[in-house]
């Protein structure tokens, strides 16, 4: 029975985010802005697909996080819809075309003037961050991208045609208004009510597993022979009673309490996990990623069709998954 529950539990933890996987994120929202005292709170776009993979969690859950802080008292943030965050320009007449498209184009001219190691880029191309420079030149980036669009074409005698220049954007971002003169205070604060929240949630999720585990083990039968032969009636009915009990009470899962799994074989653990850490050398393990491998979870940058394979995988399920996060932490900082 308990393993059931251990199968369960696995999709718990894959929504468990670490303190410093919070902090990275937030490094990406609120970037330092000169505004003194009060600040409007400037556009901010940071690649989903680079995000996903630096903090290794699922883009779902970054925007789940991202709605918490919005959400928030203090309303930190503000979400906006996503968009591409770099744009690229190429131009097919040479690198003065760039520049003088420029004087007309702040965006444009902007992206130059910040442009750096000028000498050593291919002259005909320029890529930028396009939020960025946006939010550099007080723009909203909608604007900026319509405007830079507009370079592709010219007006040569009241009729428009293609210039020699190309505009694409690409790499998609998650997109917001932040503020960027948060004090030290005020980010740990931010931090602090985000974690409090995963951890929260998390153990709301196990509490809400154990009830349900906890009932379907009171009116389950040990067979279903047991089930054939006799009526099941009174089962069906102390479940029901049961259902309504949790729904009707203010607090349902406050008499329900988690039993944590002992080690089976703490050596057993530490063997296996400087077997993994010895094996793939040039992975850099966190703690967590050694735990979601023993339990079988799979992470954006330890997917299941190639992780599922390792011997280890899954082969730890019964231990308590923030055990082998602290013991495999703490062999992993004695490894290096
Ligand atoms: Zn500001």
């Amino acid at each position: 029975m308990g393993n059931d529950e251990n199968e369960l539990r696995r999709h718990i933890y894959a929504n468990s985010t670490d303190r410093h996987v919070i902090r990275k994120l937030l490094q990406k929202i609120f970037l330092p802005c000169s505004c003194k005292e009060t600040c409007p709170k400037h556009e901010v776009a940071f690649s989903i697909e680079e995000t996903v993979r630096a903090l290794d969690i699922p883009e779902e859950n970054i925007s789940t996080l991202l709605c918490y802080l919005e959400l928030h008292a203090k309303k930190y943030i503000e979400l906006l819809s996503p968009a591409y965050t770099v744009c690229k320009v190429i131009s097919y007449g040479g690198p003065m075309q760039i520049r003088k498209a420029a004087k007309e184009c702040p965006p444009l001219a902007m992206a130059l003037a910040l442009q750096k190691n000028q000498n050593e880029n291919d002259q005909n191309v320029l890529e930028f961050a396009i939020v960025d420079i946006a939010a550099a030149i007080g723009w909203d980036s909608g604007i900026c991208k319509h405007k830079l669009k507009n370079l592709e074409w010219t007006t040569v005698s009241g009729q428009p045609k293609r210039s020699t220049l190309n505009v694409s954007f690409s790499n998609l971002g998650f997109r917001l208004l932040a503020p960027g003169n948060l004090s030290d205070d005020q980010l740990d604060e931010a931090l602090d009510s985000l974690y409090e929240h995963v951890v929260n949630q998390e153990k709301m999720a196990l509490l809400q597993l154990r009830a349900v585990h906890q009932t379907l083990v009171d009116v389950a039968a040990p067979s279903y022979k047991s089930c054939l032969q006799q009526e099941s009636t009174e089962s069906g009915v102390k479940l029901k009673v049961k259902i309504r009990e949790y729904f009707e009470s203010p607090n349902p899962l406050d008499s329900i309490t988690l039993t944590e799994n002992k080690i089976v074989d703490e050596d057993q653990l530490v063997n296996d996990i400087r077997g993994l850490i010895s094996t793939y050398r040039d992975n850099n393990f966190t703690g967590k990623a050694v735990a979601r491998i023993f339990h079988g979870i799979m992470s954006p940058n330890y997917p299941a069709v190639i992780w599922g394979r390792c011997k280890y995988w899954r082969s730890h399920i019964n231990v308590d998954f923030h055990t082998i996060c602290k013991i495999a932490t703490r062999e992993i900082l004695n490894f290096r």
